[in-house]
């Protein structure tokens, strides 16, 4: 195993690496994180590795995704772990931006991704998906891969950076790698280290609220009654819900009755920490 791995923390080092490799005409893959990475985000890399010849992960914690009640100062961070974590896992270079890289004095342009963003998080967090979306936008241009892979953990984030990648012509393929859960069935995150013993506890409670629902609406069930049900559980389990919906998997229009294809999504807060999950609705065999 390498454990090494290089960093760049301008985007001329990272384009001059990247040049070398193209030069060589192969294949380019990006996978984005906020780091203090974890098994979710090595498979992306996993995932990355198996369709491009060299992998680039950048770590850098947005501000401009975080609303000023957010957690953007405690959200946590670990680059020395992440290091050895990317060497181990045969990541080929990490760039990791200060903030005045990439918003240098008097940065005023912004990416904003319409309509797929009204609502779910886009509602309870203003400005998150245009935060995102200028990132992601920066991330492609600076790296120019020819694939960025991001998981389906964040779901409504994967439709909207798939959005911008076709409505601004970017020359890129965006891949979305499945959720990576414990063994409980609660989805990894950066987050969950905020949670208490007692909630860590309860928080499995989402994944096995949204799941049930599925299993309810392939069973033929409809939508409205099996949302105002999970929300009920979840409440009384001490969550306090942002939202429950049951949703169009590509365009995350809400659907009700009974339905064919679907997704349904969660965002629940313990405590002060904010849970966010979804799983796939697929027909009756
Ligand atoms: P973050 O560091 O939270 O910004 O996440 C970076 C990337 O990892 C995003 O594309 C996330 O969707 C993805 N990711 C985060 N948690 C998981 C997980 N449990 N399984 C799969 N992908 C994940």
């Amino acid at each position: 195993m390498n454990s090494a791995i290089t960093t760049a923390r301008t985007v001329g080092d990272l384009r001059a690496h990247i040049a070398k490799w193209r030069k060589a005409r192969q294949r380019v893959a990006l996978v984005p994180t906020m780091g203090v990475l974890h098994e979710g985000h090595l498979a992306l890399v996993s995932l990355a590795k198996s369709k491009a010849d060299h992998v680039v992960v950048s770590i850098f914690v947005n501000p401009i995704q975080f609303g000023p009640r957010e957690d953007f100062k405690s959200y946590p961070r670990d680059e020395a772990g992440d290091l050895k974590k990317l060497g181990d896992a045969g990541a080929d270079l990490v760039f990791a931006p200060d903030t005045a890289e990439m918003y240098p004095q008097g940065f005023s342009t912004q990416v904003t991704v319409g309509d797929l963003t009204e609502d779910l998080c886009g509602a309870s967090r203003p400005n998150h998906f245009d935060g995102v979306a200028t990132v992601v936008t920066k991330l492609l241009l600076q790296c120019a891969p020819d694939l960025a892979v991001f998981g389906e953990k964040d779901y409504q984030q994967l439709l909207v950076i798939k959005r911008l990648v076709r409505d601004l012509n970017l020359p890129v393929e965006i891949m979305g790698g499945p959720i990576v859960r414990e063994t409980d069935g609660l989805a990894l995150s950066s987050r969950n280290g905020y949670l208490s013993p007692s909630e860590r506890k309860t928080a499995p409670l989402l994944y096995q609220t949204i799941s049930a629902v599925a299993a309810d609406l392939a069973q033929g069930r409809g939508c409205d009654d099996a949302v105002v049900a999970a929300r009920f559980k979840l409440e009384a389990a001490g969550f306090r819900v942002d939202y429950v919906a049951v949703r169009d998997p590509d365009t995350l229009k809400p659907l009700s009755g009974p339905v064919q294809r679907a997704r349904v999504l969660a965002a629940a807060y313990l405590g002060k920490t904010r849970l966010i999950d979804n799983v796939p609705v697929s027909p009756k065999t």
